[in-house]
């Protein structure tokens, strides 16, 4: 398996048509300066960008025209087409965007009643392919820039503040649990997070960063010391059984991912979360349970059971028990470990994790 590059350049993109979502209130000062205005034109720039979700230069009206028409021959704003939009009951929204040069990617709507959050891809397809994935089975295409990730969360906020029930209209989750190995684009997904905080105004403490489990990609992110949430995707107590679901397994062993998961605890203080998706009769035994307690018993630990989604086009899973499901929660309770089930959302529009796969658009 070749490891992906963690920096996208973006050649398919004429420079002097760059986009505008993904630079910094800073940058967009100095971009104002080198077009020869004021740098607090670069300000109300990046509000319109990230606070007011314009999408064209004209909605900018506290802007100078002359200024506007200096950014629209050098740049796009970088709204993606949002090419469908499927919703469910519950409010939750599943957006099909398509990117400048024709990728598409899927990023999903989550409202609660006093929060919301969104669910956001990395990369187009996935390298790791996992044997239980969706967006696995496609293989991988690129990395996504950090504009292009935030976009995706301008989007679902828009759609928050234009038509949902929410009583909320700002995100204030972001899980990277959407498309793609965020750590094997790791220099994109921390510029990411940095947009989402400091422009998008969304907490430290509600992103999650969600990984197969790359333990020199976990070092690194864990020496940024970010106030976010390291979520591990680890699917198996023995090193058997995860063998045969995450093929990265074979190159990075359990002991391998715990110590790196360790360490980013240490430099951040921020209790690692474990992700277990659970396929019935595979993983959801109790030998598993049992040995996954054994590795998680004194750690600093969550885990989050997943029951395995039936994703479109993978047959060979079922989904696990109810009875299974409990037993295997018990036996990590029964040791103090934190369990949280995840809650289903999103029925009938394949808007849960690992469900989000998508076809190469033809040309
Ligand atoms: N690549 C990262 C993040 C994206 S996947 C990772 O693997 O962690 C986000 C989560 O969805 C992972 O825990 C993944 O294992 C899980 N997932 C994948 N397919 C699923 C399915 N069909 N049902 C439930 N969860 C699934
Ligand atoms: Fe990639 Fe995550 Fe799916 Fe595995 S579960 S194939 S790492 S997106």
């Amino acid at each position: 398996m070749k490891e992906q590059p963690s920096v996208i350049t973006s050649r398919s993109i004429p420079k002097s048509r760059r986009a505008l979502i993904g630079l910094t209130t800073e940058q967009l000062r100095e971009k104002s300066v080198e077009l020869g205005f004021e740098p607090f034109r670069g300000k109300q720039l990046a509000e319109w960008l990230y606070q007011k979700r314009a999408r064209t230069f004209d909605a900018m009206t506290n802007l100078p025209a002359a200024f506007r028409d200096a950014l629209s021959a050098n740049h796009t704003i970088g709204w993606p087409e949002v090419v469908s939009t499927y919703s469910a009951d519950d409010g939750t929204a599943k957006f099909l965007v398509e990117y400048a040069d024709g990728n598409r990617v899927e990023c999903v709507l989550l409202p609660y009643e006093d929060r919301a959050g969104v669910c956001l891809s990395s990369q187009v397809g996935c390298a790791a392919g996992c044997v239980f994935c969706a967006t696995g089975a496609m293989g991988f295409t690129r990395n996504l820039t950090p504009g292009e990730m935030v976009a995706q969360a301008l989007v679902a906020e828009d759609r928050l503040v234009t038509q949902s029930s929410s009583a909320t209209t700002r995100l204030s989750h972001v899980v990277f649990m959407g498309m793609g190995e965020p750590l094997w684009n790791l220099e994109n997904v921390i510029q990411a997070v940095y947009l989402l905080n400091e422009e998008m105004k969304i907490g430290m403490r509600g992103i999650t960063v969600s990984t197969v489990g790359i333990p020199p990609a976990m070092r690194t992110l864990a020496e940024e010391k970010l106030q976010i949430t390291l979520a591990v995707s680890l699917h198996a107590g023995t090193e058997e059984v995860r063998r045969q679901l995450v093929p990265v397994a074979r190159k990075y062993p359990m002991e391998s991912v715990f110590a790196a998961a360790d360490r980013y605890f240490d430099l951040t203080g921020r209790r690692v979360t474990y992700e277990y998706v659970l396929l019935g009769g595979v993983n959801d035994t109790k030998e598993e349970a049992t040995a996954l307690a054994a590795w998680l018993r004194g750690r600093p630990a969550h885990v989050n059971l997943i029951p395995w989604n039936p994703a479109r086009s993978i047959s060979e899973f079922k989904a696990p028990h109810r009875e299974a499901v409990a037993r295997f929660r018990n036996v990590l309770e029964s040791v103090q470990i934190p369990v949280t089930q995840r809650f289903e959302r999103g029925r009938g529009i394949d808007a849960a994790c690992g469900q989000l796969a998508i076809g190469k658009r033809r040309r």
